[in-house]
């Protein structure tokens, strides 16, 4: 069985006050069967990281630069992450893939050394409205899943969260339907077993983001291969990111 995960992607908005004051309230959600994770920004970290601990919120990162220490400046490590116990951290957004310009191949070394540190990737996926007219979103997306998983044994693979976000759903209000982003998240799973086979490819969780909210969560968590919800807009209110948690 995997476990559900609604998963809070609060990109660069709440600055520390703001932080402090979403995840007072978050706190007081009733804990159910599935996993609340919050990613706010590194300067929220350190705060969160202490209000976070023994309750039932996780505490992930947006990101993180695939070294140990050193000559890169404005980045952040794994270490440093693991030392405010975060358990998660978003790899390959693609408005870091498409903003930032990062490749498939630096995601693959983020994939690699978040796993070495012991953090759970959550390696994002998608298509641009472009390459969905063109009938690309298999091949994006196998690409995407076969540079990033490149050498990564089943041991950790299955570990591993996906997530699947068209990016033409990111932030516009207009999400994908659940009959659509189901066929795509069971495209995922099969390229996952042909990886790695069956019973490491039905281990790993499948989320669906892209204008997720109380309203449509329902419909996405009814299918077969979604295992939860990358929110971005709707997990910067908590009544709205509560109402989402409690509807799974
Ligand atoms: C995201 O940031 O990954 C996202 C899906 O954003 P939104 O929910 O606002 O579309």
């Amino acid at each position: 069985m995997r476990q559900p995960l609604i998963a809070g992607n609060w990109k660069m908005n709440l600055g520390l006050k703001e932080a402090v004051s979403l995840i007072s309230e978050l706190k007081k959600v009733k804990p159910n069967k599935a996993e609340m994770l919050i990613c706010p920004p590194f300067v929220d970290l350190p705060a969160a990281s202490e209000m976070v601990q023994g309750t039932h919120i996780q505490l992930g990162a947006q990101n993180m630069y695939p070294e140990e220490k050193g000559a890169f400046t404005g980045e952040i490590s794994p270490a440093m992450l693991k030392e405010l116990h975060c358990r998660y951290v978003i790899c390959g957004h693609s408005e870091r893939r498409h903003i930032m310009g990062e490749s498939d191949e630096f995601i693959h070394r983020k994939v690699v050394s978040a796993l070495a540190h012991g953090l759970t990737p959550i390696l994002c996926t998608g298509e641009t409205a472009e390459q969905r007219n063109e009938g690309r979103t298999e091949e994006i997306i196998r690409e995407e899943l076969e540079t990033a998983l490149f050498n990564i044994p089943s041991e950790q693979a299955e570990t591993i969260v996906i997530a699947y976000e068209p990016i033409w759903a990111i932030g516009t209000g207009v999400a994908a339907t659940a009959v659509d982003a189901q066929a795509v998240a069971h495209f995922i799973r099969g390229e996952l077993t042909r990886l790695y086979g069956e019973t490491t490819a039905e281990k790993i969780r499948i989320l669906y983001g892209g204008s997720v909210k109380a309203a449509n969560i329902e419909d996405f968590m009814a299918q077969k291969d979604i295992d939860g919800g990358l929110i971005g807009g709707a997990s910067l209110k908590a009544a709205e990111f509560k109402e989402i948690y409690e509807k799974v």
